[in-house]
């Protein structure tokens, strides 16, 4: 099998374009063109009227060693590696315990898979509830019902992601391709195909839900268990090394191969680690707020003619400004076509971010616009430190919503010139149970403001209509990674505590779906291995 990469055809190329262009490349007879399989493929928009799509291809000839040779310069014909998975173990049958694994989000879904198609049984706790329940309890809160703080956009089975985007695209280096083995279970849990081969894949809520009780099912049935409303309370650690735990209801489970994978918002839960003496310390997150547009202006300024068009969807944006005060200010977790979430997991705190459906065809786009702070400058002197300040700042986001669980809002151009809203333009707030119009510079500290007063004017030169004055910011955005690290050894387990292996988000390793569920499966290999050689195997 050949890799042919960066092959580039218009837009709209029929069908028949690709097998001509790779023909035209390699300077063969249609006959020796055995198969065709798009590996990759992206879009290059710089030119908006002339999009080109670009393409990896993985294909078969009947004489590849010659062609090889004769393109030996030519770094876009390769031989195609395999990136098909491999299992590192297969459990002994004197297995004497089962591996738990703390949290079902990407990353815990990962390594229970893993885990349970390795053959090693683990028992998988989650403090949340199974995900239709959990849709139930969270979709309710967003139409003004009681905010249930175990089951809600945070916590439950599927995790963080549940209730958004869906993108699947992540930055972290992947030589070994966990990455396809994330995407070809997504894929047999009911993802559609493309996700692929296409370069920003992305699947949606409802999706997601349905793929999260297949994944459930397949644990299960590989000799799995998987246990809802099970919050892990405490740690057992004895000169050391972990020996099991205690759940909210008394419970007592032994084991001493723990996954820890409880995403960035388990504030409780790290509290205890902390408290138990496992080594943690603060890292650097960001805090800003959503800003929403209309997505047919982005859409324009993207692809100009060409908005509209189905293959590329609806536009995305990646935005960076580094400011004048030393901050650098930037787009995240952006979703086109989608609408903004209270993701609030606390009593009396508010907290935004985003998703959409599938289809991203609703009206407006939204990303969070954020500014990067450090433990150093921003909140020194205790590991927990980042959790506090937090805190701190979705308490007054939900004073200065109303202390009802509305956010508190503000319009592009008011928030530039220091005035607080009163009333709303063209662009609708997508945010329910609903907004509050204010003075968002009161919302976070003054360097924050500064930096986003100084970055979104510089974000209308790249995107036409970005500073708008009708675009709406609403706050706050806290929770955009972990606020700590628990530190972790090349055997993947806590430095100071064996047997706890801190996976995923909310220990630092992972900033999103894909890169959690990597995670999640180093992890699961590190477990199955260290299970092993403890048997001798
Ligand atoms: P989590 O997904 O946070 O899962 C942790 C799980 O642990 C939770 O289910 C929690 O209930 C459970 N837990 C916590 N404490 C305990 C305890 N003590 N005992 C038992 N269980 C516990 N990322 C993307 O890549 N693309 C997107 O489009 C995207 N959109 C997002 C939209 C929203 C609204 C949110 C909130 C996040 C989004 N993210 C997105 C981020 C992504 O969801 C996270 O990066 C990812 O879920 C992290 O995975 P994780 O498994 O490490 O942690």
């Amino acid at each position: 099998m050949l890799r042919l990469t960066e092959i580039k055809l218009p837009l709209n190329h029929d069908e028949s374009a690709i097998n001509a262009a790779i023909i035209a490349k390699l300077n063969i007879k249609p006959e020796q063109l055995l198969s065709v399989h798009v590996f990759k493929r992206g879009f290059d928009a710089r030119k908006k009227s002339d999009i080109q799509l670009i393409y990896t291809l993985d294909i078969e000839t009947d004489n590849e060693a010659a062609l090889l040779s004769k393109f030996a310069k030519d770094p876009h014909v390769k031989p195609a590696p395999d990136t098909s998975y491999k299992f590192v173990a297969t459990a002994p049958a004197n297995l004497s315990e089962r591996p738990i694994v703390i949290g079902l989000g990407p990353c815990g879904l990962f390594a229970g898979l893993l885990l349970a198609q390795m053959g090693f049984k683990p028992i998988i706790l989650e403090r949340g509830k199974e995900v239709r329940e959990r849709t139930k309890d969270t979709f309710g809160f967003w139409r003004g019902k009681e905010l249930n703080t175990e089951s809600n956009v945070q916590y439950g089975e599927g995790g963080a992601g549940t209730f958004s985007d869906g993108k699947l695209y992540s930055q972290v280096k992947d030589p070994k391709h966990y990455g396809r083995k994330v995407m070809s279970e997504f894929v047999a849990a009911g993802a559609p195909d493309e996700i692929m081969y296409v370069s920003k894949p992305h699947i949606g809520t409802f999706k997601l839900v349905a793929m999260v009780e297949k994944m459930r099912a397949n644990i299960i049935e590989l000799g799995g268990e998987i246990r809802f409303s099970s919050r892990v309370d405490d740690l057992h650690i004895t000169d050391g090394q972990l020996t099991g735990l205690t759940l909210s209801s008394g419970e007592q489970l032994h084991s001493r191969h723990i996954v820890l994978a409880v995403g960035h918002s388990a504030r409780d839960t790290f509290q205890m680690l902390y408290d138990k003496g496992v080594y943690v310390e603060a890292k650097p997150f960001s805090i800003g707020f959503r800003i929403e547009h209309e997505q047919s202006m982005i859409d324009e300024c993207r692809f100009g003619p060409n908005a509209g068009n189905p293959i590329l969807g609806a536009a995305d944006y990646k935005l960076v400004h580094h400011c004048t005060n030393g901050r650098s200010v930037y787009s995240f977790c952006m979703c086109p076509g989608g609408t903004v979430v209270a993701a609030a997991s606390e009593s009396g705190r508010v907290v935004t971010n985003g998703m959409s459906q599938y289809s991203r065809h609703e009206r407006n786009a939204n990303s969070a616009i954020v500014v990067g702070i450090d433990p150093e400058r921003d909140y020194p002197g205790h590991p927990l430190a980042g959790i506090a300040l937090q805190r701190q700042l979705e308490e007054q986001a939900f004073k200065l919503g109303g202390e009802n669980y509305h956010a508190p809002a503000q319009l592009i151009g008011d928030f530039l010139t220091g005035k607080a809203s009163s009333e709303l333009g063209d662009v609708k707030p997508s945010y329910t149970p609903g907004i509050t119009l204010t003075d968002l510079a009161q919302a976070l500290p003054d360097f924050a403001v500064a930096a986003l007063r100084e970055a979104i004017p510089a974000f209308d030169k790249q995107i036409k209509g970005f500073a708008k004055a009708d675009g709406l910011l609403t706050g706050v955005e806290t929770r955009t990674s972990s606020p700590i690290s628990i530190k972790r050894g090349a055997d993947y387990q806590s430095i100071n505590t064996k047997g706890l292996y801190p996976a995923g988000e909310g220990a630092g390793y992972a900033g999103g779906i894909l890169s959690a569920g990597i995670d999640g499966i180093k992890v699961a290999e590190a477990v199955a291995l260290a299970m092993l050689s403890e048997v001798g195997a």
